[in-house]
């Protein structure tokens, strides 16, 4: 096997680094060896094959996508103004309407007032003649969080 084994320093496993990448790590402390081939040695030194951090680092991030797309989420994005012309929204507008296949995802869906969502019907904005003043983005869990 190739490599240096790093473990967390609750010795969970975390990933292989090359050799000199973990000799690296040991002459800047950050770890320390863990395991060693004593039938090799790297200088006085016998080869790493396990090397331990000193501080425990937090792998378990929480890699979100995203929140889930709802129709409040919509208005907070849109700040709860109509995507078309900026009057309070309280409906959801599907830029590919609904009776065409269009979903409900972020990038489909913008707030909209009664008059442009009636307006626009079963249309896209562009055979509606309709412009949309935003651009329909996915949110972050940051981003729609109250101010
Ligand atoms: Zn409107």
């Amino acid at each position: 096997m190739s490599g240096v084994l790093v473990l967390n320093a609750d010795l969970g496993p975390l990933h292989r680094v090359s050799l000199r990448h973990a000799i690296r790590m040991l002459l800047r402390q950050v770890a320390v060896v863990h395991e060693a081939d004593h039938d090799r040695a790297i200088g006085a030194y016998p080869k790493p094959t396990v090397v331990r951090l000193v501080h425990y680092v937090v792998t378990r991030w929480r890699h979100s996508r995203g929140p889930a797309w709802s129709r409040s989420g919509v208005h907070a994005r849109d700040g709860h103004r109509c995507g078309y012309c900026g009057r309070p929204a309280y409906t959801i507008d599907h830029i590919v309407p609904r009776s065409r296949g269009g979903l409900n995802t972020w990038l489909n869906t913008v707030a909209a007032c009664g008059v442009c969502n009636q307006r626009k019907a079963d249309r896209t904005p562009a055979e509606a003649g309709m412009t949309l003043r935003i651009v329909p983005s996915a949110p972050t869990w940051y981003s729609l969080a109250p101010r």
